[in-house]
């Protein structure tokens, strides 16, 4: 069995294989989901097959267009990193002799019904240790995904992150990790963003104040933190917590020439549509006190390509109602 700090290189082999700017959701989700069947006392090896629906979902939810139509990749390709310190494929050989390259398609691996899962000795150590499973999911979670979403991935998961934090063999608790490696992020961000947009979310205007504090209201990086986006206003949105959350999960984004609010096609709302959310759709943010504080465009690019849920809905102009379609 592998010991504590053996894991967590062995999962911090996979982060550095991120490059900054760089986003692909895949592997993370995939390790958060063969955590959490752990952490549920699933057997180590899972066919492809039973976990193709929640990866499926999971990647739709969390993850830029279109993620879901490779969500086998990772099953694949985690088997070669680290040089298989981190992933076990079972099935026929003719598939698993294969050049990494080749990666079966979703119908090879269903219907030659593959297996993956963690080798023997890091399954058993996080097994055995709640709190150093609890360590690798919450360091993977912050690598990869903003911590407006790191509750909405862990309950879709059913990963329990910070319950009871039965240490055995000596493995270090989880909150001993968790700030581990983790890039400083400037206290001053905020306030900065916060005072260019006047204390006010840019989308909905919300400005709501608890006596001089303003409630509710959150300094949004455009281009992810974690991900290498500077803390400086022209990579900031002052958002309300709502537009917070529908920002980092790519509901909407702003669009580089005009600043206007750009909904996704895949944001569908019921009773209170027009009069909701969508009412922002196509409208300019509320500008911030100077032109140099505006989102820069390879910021808005780089949120557009990597979060935005494409494609876009369509921005009429004033007045014009858009035709039916038949
Ligand atoms: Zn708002």
């Amino acid at each position: 069995m592998k010991t504590a700090i053996e894991v967590l290189d062995a999962f911090e082999n996979i982060r550095r294989a991120q490059r900054a700017g760089i986003y692909a959701p895949h592997k993370p989700l995939l390790i958060l989901l063969a955590l959490a069947r752990v952490q549920h006392g699933e057997p180590r090896l899972v066919e492809f097959t039973t976990i193709d629906a929640p990866l499926k979902q999971l990647l739709t939810e969390f993850g830029p267009s279109s993620a879901a139509k490779s969500r086998h990749y990772p099953f694949w390709h985690l088997a070669t990193d680290g040089h298989g310190a981190l992933w076990d494929l079972s099935g026929p050989r003719e598939i698993l002799k294969r050049p990494a390259g080749a990666t079966p398609s979703l119908s090879e691996l269903r219907d030659q019904h593959i297996k993956g899962g963690f080798p023997v000795d890091i399954y058993e150590a996080l097994r055995h240790s709640p709190g150093l499973l609890q360590a690798v999911a919450t360091r993977v979670l912050d690598a990869y995904f903003p911590a407006t979403l790191h509750a909405d991935i862990a309950a879709t998961l059913g990963l329990e992150l910070d319950g009871p934090n039965e240490v055995r063999d000596g493995a270090p608790a989880a909150a001993d990790y968790a700030n581990a490696n983790r890039r400083r992020r400037d206290p001053g961000f905020r306030d900065r963003v916060l005072r260019a947009y006047e204390y006010r979310c840019c989308v909905c205007g919300f400005d709501l104040r608890i006596g001089h504090i303003p409630a509710g209201l959150e300094a949004a990086h455009i281009q992810w933190h974690h991900v290498g986006g500077p803390d400086i206003e022209a990579n900031g949105l002052s958002l309300c917590a709502l537009h917070h959350k529908l920002f980092d999960l790519g509901v909407f984004t702003v669009d580089p020439a005009e600043h206007r609010v750009i909904f996704s096609q895949h944001a569908i709302s019921g009773g209170r549509g027009m009069a909701g959310e969508l009412q922002f759709h196509g409208q300019p943010i509320h500008a911030p006190q100077h032109t140099d504080l505006l989102p820069a465009p390879q910021f808005l690019a780089w949120n557009t390509q990597n979060v935005f849920k494409t494609p876009a809905r369509q921005v009429t102009t004033a007045g014009a109602t858009p035709r039916a379609a038949r």
